[in-house]
């Protein structure tokens, strides 16, 4: 053990839970607890990425100019005002590493992604968890909890894990009800999944203490690569620049994540894809007796009538090498979180969960 002294705070920090990959003697497993792209990623940036091995031995560029084009051309975005971090976690750090210190606040809410609470921490901020209303963000009692010490809100739309989201007036009520003295991120992980959402764009450009972020690692199925990245205001982009490393994203991943985006037709046909099984998904769940709300996401949240119940169900999923995400840490111990696979996955755990259900009347 160090005797060299923890900085304060440190030890407080919980160790984020990622979706187990592995279930022990089994090689038929699906794998369902992390979100990922049921259909991989787009062949072009499989191709992009092999065909960047040529230039390992050059550093990459510095200012992601290349990536940050095509990002602002596909989004109709100025690049100007794009950051790309490893994963978008990086660039949720760059926010509360120059906004948000000792004794600061940073604003989360009661089923958030745990993430938020872990940052906060980081830069030894004190997160202040705001109740949820019926599995939903509710705007008003994020206001009501705004201090003078308040310096960030995260706020993810579609949220993780509950799949639900803000409407555009209850977006524009929070933005527009936040002092001049608090940044609220706009956290867009899941926003391609739902049908022509901007994300955050238009709300980042309606208020200047708006930042949205964005991930590679869900629609565009580049999670194992680490691709993310931020839009807001010049002046902001400007600031999170001073704390990001130089070569923080390698020619690799610039060059499969330049061409997956660019590749709209699996983006869309992803797209597709997840809405229609997503749909499926929440009906049958409804129709065999388990509550799910109606998710906006690549995954359903299937409520049970007891912390116990979604225990048993969770058992008789890995029994069938099926992995779902238990989410207690994100105080839903009655519920389990379910990617949306592919058409042959969905039917696997609907069969899963349709004996479970019946075994049980
Ligand atoms: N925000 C939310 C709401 C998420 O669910 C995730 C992934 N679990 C992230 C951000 C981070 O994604 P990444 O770092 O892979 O871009």
């Amino acid at each position: 053990m160090t005797q060299t002294p923890v900085q304060p705070g440190i030890m407080d920090i919980a160790l984020y839970v990622s979706g187990e990959s592995a279930l022990a003697g089994r090689e038929d497993v699906l794998k369902l607890s992390s979100n990922e792209n049921p259909l991989g990623s787009s062949a072009a940036a499989r191709a992009a990425f092999a065909a960047a091995a040529g230039d390992l031995h050059r550093y990459p560029a510095t200012d992601h100019a290349g990536l940050r084009a095509a990002i602002g051309e596909v989004h109709g975005l100025d690049p100007d005002r794009i950051i790309c971090g490893v994963g978008s976690d990086e660039v949720l750090q760059f926010v509360v590493q120059c906004f948000a210190g000792p004794g600061d606040e940073v604003i989360t809410t009661q089923h958030g992604f745990s993430m938020y609470p872990i940052l906060a921490r980081m830069v030894g901020a004190t997160p202040v968890t705001v109740p949820e209303a019926g599995r939903r963000v509710d705007v008003e009692a994020i206001l009501a909890a705004v201090t003078d010490r308040t310096r960030v809100v995260f706020v993810a739309n579609p949220a993780n894990p509950t799949g639900t989201m803000l409407t555009e007036a209850e977006l524009e009520r929070l933005a527009s009800g936040l002092p001049a003295h608090v940044l609220f991120v706009h956290d867009g992980a899941y926003a391609e999944f739902v049908d022509g959402f901007d994300g955050g764009a238009g709300l980042v450009d309606r208020h200047p203490n708006v930042i949205m972020t964005r991930t590679f690692s869900k629609i565009h199925g580049l999670g194992g690569l680490r691709i993310g990245w931020g839009y807001a205001a010049r002046s902001i982009i400007d600031v999170l620049n001073r704390v990001r490393q130089p070569f923080n994203l390698s020619n690799a991943q610039m060059a499969a994540a330049e061409a997956a985006i660019r590749d709209r037709d699996f983006t869309r046909h992803c797209a597709d894809l997840n809405a229609r099984l997503r749909a499926r998904m929440r009906d049958t769940l409804v129709q065999i007796g388990i509550a799910c709300d109606e998710s906006f996401a690549n995954f359903v949240l299937a409520r049970f009538d007891s912390p116990e119940t979604a225990a048993a169900a969770d058992a008789a999923l890995r029994a069938d090498g099926i992995l779902v995400r238990r989410v207690a840490g994100y105080g839903l111990p009655e519920a389990l979180r379910i990617t949306v696979g592919d058409e042959a996955g969905v039917n696997r755990v609907l069969a899963c969960l349709g004996r479970f259900m019946e075994g049980r009347a």
